[in-house]
This record gives C-alpha cells, sequence and structure tokens, in this order.
C-alpha cells in the first residue's frame, strides 16, 4: 500500500545540508515568499513530492513540505552533471506549493503538473540556465515519465504539453534564449522510442539498407 502523507512525515529525515542550499538557491531565485517550506527526505516515495502536512511541533498547523528520495537526486545529479537538475526537480515541487495545490503524494493530475512545470522552467530561467541545461530538464522528465509516454504517445500527448510549460515558464522568467535547443530535446522523443521500444515509431524495415537511411534520419544533431 502507497504511504499516505502522514507516513511520509512519521518517516521523513532531516535533508542534508546539502540539499538545503540547493532548495535556498531555487527559493531565492523564485523570489518565494510565502509560508516556510519544509524540505524533508524521505525513502518512502520514488522520486519528490509536494503537500500540506500536520506540523510535528504544531499538529493543528498545516505545513508546506517537500520531500526528496535522496537515492532519485543522486540519480539525476550524476546522471545530468548540472546542478540545473535537481533544481528544477525542486523548483517544480515549489511550484506546486506557490499554486497553492495540495497533493496525494501519489496523484498527479495533469493540469496542476502543468503548472508546477511552468514554474520549474520560470525558476530555471532566473536562475541563469543556459537553454542547454534547460532542455536538460525536458530529458529528465521524459525520463522519469517515460512508462506513461508509451501510453500517451499515440494518442494524446500529455508530456509534449509538459514540455511546453517549462518553455512558456522558461520564457516567462527572462529566458531568452531560442527555443531550438528545448526543441531538440523533444525531437529526440521519437528517436529514444524507435531505438528501445518502436511502440510510438515504426519498425524499421527489414532491409538493412533502408534500416540505415531510417536512423539517419531520425538521429538528433546534437
Ligand atoms: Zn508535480
Amino acid at each position: 500500500m502507497p504511504a499516505t502523507k502522514m507516513d511520509i512525515i512519521a518517516a521523513a529525515q532531516e535533508p542534508t545540508a546539502f540539499a538545503l542550499d540547493r532548495f535556498g538557491a531555487v527559493m531565492k531565485a523564485a523570489r518565494y515568499t510565502g509560508p516556510q517550506v519544509w524540505l524533508y527526505k524521505s525513502h518512502l516515495i520514488d522520486n519528490a513530492v509536494a503537500f500540506h502536512a500536520p506540523a510535528r511541533h504544531d499538529p493543528q498547523a498545516l505545513i508546506p513540505v517537500i520531500a526528496y528520495n535522496p537515492w532519485f537526486m543522486t540519480t539525476v545529479d550524476f546522471a545530468a552533471d548540472s546542478k540545473f537538475a535537481t533544481m528544477a526537480v525542486l523548483a517544480h515541487e515549489l511550484g506546486h506549493i506557490r499554486n497553492g495545490h495540495d497533493l496525494d503524494p501519489y496523484s498527479y493530475p495533469p493540469d496542476l503538473e502543468l503548472q508546477a512545470d511552468h514554474y520549474s522552467g520560470f525558476v530555471l530561467a532566473r536562475l541563469k540556465a543556459s537553454p542547454h541545461q534547460a532542455a536538460l530538464v525536458h530529458r529528465l522528465i521524459f525520463a522519469i515519465h517515460g512508462p506513461n509516454v508509451l501510453q500517451e504517445c499515440a494518442t494524446h500527448p500529455d508530456l509534449f504539453r509538459r514540455f511546453e510549460a517549462v518553455q512558456r515558464g522558461w520564457r516567462d522568467g527572462g529566458g531568452r534564449a531560442s527555443v531550438k535547443e528545448l526543441r531538440r530535446a523533444l525531437d529526440r522523443i521519437p528517436y529514444e522510442l524507435a531505438r528501445w521500444h518502436f511502440t510510438c515509431a515504426p519498425p524499421p524495415p527489414a532491409d538493412p539498407r533502408a534500416r540505415g537511411r531510417l536512423v539517419r534520419r531520425a538521429r538528433p544533431r546534437n
């Protein structure tokens, strides 16, 4: 059975100084002025969540909480080799708080996700992330939500709406980069799917020479 908010809070651990530091930088860039957000480390969640929960010191008070799975953050940080990847995750969660969402830790209503994605792009621009670094976030979203993509891509590409939300936020935050880099990250998805799944793209032709042409055409330019 999935953990409830109360389970998460009860078993939550203090974040590392490093995590607090990075979160502080996100809040500063966002110019966040709302109620204090409590950052926790938790092994009961898959990646990161934001919700409101009774405070440990005062169970009557509902406080905004962001919890992160430390192994997830380590993976993201290490794989992306850029501080902006984990910052985007934290900014996304802060976006939920900032927009007054009170989510169940395991539900992701699409419209609310779009708002949080917009905020993530907005904060990334404020952090002066380069277009290349912002594109990382797109790849990250894809990596996290990959299994859903396989169901969605054929009919309703929700994931692409999420990418567009990040891009809108990026522009609203003053990101002046050409969207080309971001576009390229998007274009890469059918290629990745074709390489490993062939779910959203037609399977390669049997003729090896024709297959070579298909792969060359699908290969992203970067
Ligand atoms: Zn979210």
